[in-house]
């Protein structure tokens, strides 16, 4: 099992010591595609996945879902959350045995999610549903300027300093529900003067970069583990396309995600790590628990 880099206390301790003195940006990775940002103090959860939930669900079939990396933290035990994020409605970005608690010891928190899962974000969650804010990217054809669908759910919202913007997400088509929902997204999470894109999970798609490299994006956090051959799970993003997307839209960092949780939907970092040097893009690959700050490498 792959340890943490911080975990349990000593992870508390590294975020409630880190700096919330005006523009202070820090960013730790929970693991999966999980992400806690704090910017002056104030905190949001990126797709956190912080329970064995999906080991237990699949320990008697034939897709076993082996834990990599131990859990960083208790999500009870994280407070002072201003708004959690569910970029889809696999459990590994939605998940109860994660929400419930935060819910409990973070009673006002938002919960940003697509409009297409808000069902599933209220039973999984137990949030009402005033406090579920969710969005959509009516736009068909991304590369196209708007033509709105006239649906009334909207493309952003903001909670606290926190304003966070939609972006499609190919997982791995740009699926719609019945309403013309997409059913998969990503987030440009603003505050200050900083921009972080967290793709969710996804593939390239048509108009992807067009769409992301005018938002001055700092900040990219991306998938790597790829597809497997038989596609038992939707796919995302490789490595090298990971180096190659953040570099195509701008992005001063990126960060790979989705990678050491389970045994059977992993991938190295190396193929990443190689791209982002040939690119002279620049990135950081982080431990779980592990803490990021812009130009701390
Ligand atoms: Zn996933």
């Amino acid at each position: 099992m792959i340890q943490p880099a911080l975990q349990n206390d000593a992870f508390l301790a590294d975020v409630a010591a880190a700096d919330s003195a005006a523009d202070a940006f820090n960013l730790w990775w929970l693991g999966q595609s999980g992400f806690l940002i704090q910017w002056e103090g104030h905190r949001i959860l990126l797709d956190p996945y912080l329970s064995d939930s999906l080991t237990e669900k699949y320990a008697a079939t034939d897709k076993p879902h082996v834990r990599m990396t131990a859990r960083v933290v208790d999500p009870a035990r994280l407070t002072r959350i201003d708004a959690v994020t569910a970029s889809h409605v696999h459990t590994d970005h939605l998940d109860p045995q994660t929400l419930q608690p935060l819910c409990r010891a973070n009673p006002a928190m938002r919960l940003v999610c697509p409009e297409s899962i808000r069902a599933s974000a209220r039973t999984r969650s137990g949030l009402p549903d005033d406090q579920i804010l969710g969005l959509d990217f009516p736009v068909t054809d991304p590369s196209k300027p708007a033509a709105s669908t006239g649906s009334a759910v909207p493309e952003s919202t903001r909670v606290g300093p926190f304003e966070i913007h939609a972006v499609p997400a190919a997982h791995e088509h740009l699926d719609r529900d019945v309403d013309g929902h997409l059913i998969a997204l990503g987030w440009l999470v603003r505050f200050g003067r900083w921009t972080v894109y967290h793709s969710g999970d996804t593939m390239l798609y048509p108009g992807m970069e067009e769409l992301l490299r005018t938002r001055g994006i700092d900040l990219a956090l991306l998938p790597i583990n790829g597809r497997s051959p038989e596609r038992r799970v939707a796919g995302n993003l490789w490595g090298r396309e990971a180096a190659e997307l953040a570099h195509a839209i701008g992005a001063r960092w990126v960060i790979p995600c989705h990678y050491d949780q389970f045994e059977f939907n992993t991938a190295t970092p190396d193929e990443f790590v190689a791209a982002c040097r040939g690119l002279g893009q620049g990135f950081s690959v982080l431990q779980a628990g592990g803490r990021w700050t812009p130009g701390g490498g």
